[in-house]
């Protein structure tokens, strides 16, 4: 049979994508790809700063008219699930277009601190966090991308809920401590941190300390992962790929995890 010699892409439900070939054809034949990353569209989230912008997508040449319909894009970097690069908040490091396939490449983790969000919108991953997760699942491997579940996910679609202000405007959202972040750097090889809300720092934070630190040490975040809650903890290669803007301090952000089947 034809069909059954023929590469299939299979997708199943909910971003879950099964690749099926031949073994021999492609190396990831045996493997179940997650897809983290949400369709960029004018519903995405953004960080609310003052010169901030939602996703626009406007028609340039239609089928009828040109004979070619094409599309032109408009959004800030920092927008929907995106990198933010090492430059983003220090001097002289990488722009998003100088990071290098091996940074974007590595053994995923997901560390969850979802049922403590739940009741603390403020809470923050923590030294002992990790620990206990290592006690559990081994120690953190060497270029590691670390994933942080907040539960945050859920509240994608509800700008409200996911900024979480309070009456005085103040956002409240979980992430990275600090000194999370400095553990991560400085007592393990990680190649960059990731979460599944607007921020590696809290919705509170003032000093974005986290930004600081992971951009200092020549790392990358990443934020508004989607799908952490279909992850395992471990066991799993993660390949992020950003859009390849000269100069660009982060962008729209394709990201995948690789699970065997
Ligand atoms: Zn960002």
């Amino acid at each position: 049979m034809i069909l059954r010699t023929l590469m299939t892409f299979i997708v199943c439900l909910t971003g879950l994508i099964t690749l099926g070939a031949d073994p021999e054809t492609n190396p990831f034949a045996n493997a179940r790809f997650v897809d983290l990353a949400y369709p960029l569209n004018a519903t995405n989230q953004y960080w609310p700063g003052d010169d901030y912008s939602g996703f626009e997508l406007k028609t340039i040449a239609t089928l009828e008219k040109d004979g070619v319909l094409s599309k032109a894009i408009s959004l800030p970097e920092h927008l929907g699930t995106h990198i933010d690069a090492p430059n983003h908040f220090e001097p002289n490091q990488q722009d998003v277009s100088q990071l290098t396939p091996k940074q974007l490449f590595g053994p995923g983790v997901v560390i969850d601190i979802s049922v403590r969000a739940e009741m603390d919108a403020d809470t923050m991953l923590t030294v002992e966090d990790i620990r206990n997760w290592e006690k559990q699942h081994g120690k953190i491997p060497d270029g590691a991308i670390v994933l942080l579940n907040t539960g945050w996910g859920r509240f994608w679609k509800n700008t409200v809920r996911y900024q979480n202000r309070d009456a005085r405007g103040q956002l409240h959202f979980p992430s990275f401590s600090a000194e999370a972040a400095s553990f991560l750097v400085e007592k393990r090889k990680i190649r960059g941190i990731g979460v599944d809300n607007l921020s590696i720092d809290r919705g509170i934070s003032t000093d974005f300390a986290v930004h600081h630190i992971i951009n200092k040490a020549e790392k990358f975040g990443l934020e508004n992962v989607a799908h952490l809650d279909k992850l395992p903890a471990k066991g799993f290669q993660v390949l992020v790929a950003p859009m390849k803007i000269e100069n660009g301090t982060g962008g729209p952000t394709r990201i995948w995890a690789m699970l065997a089947k």
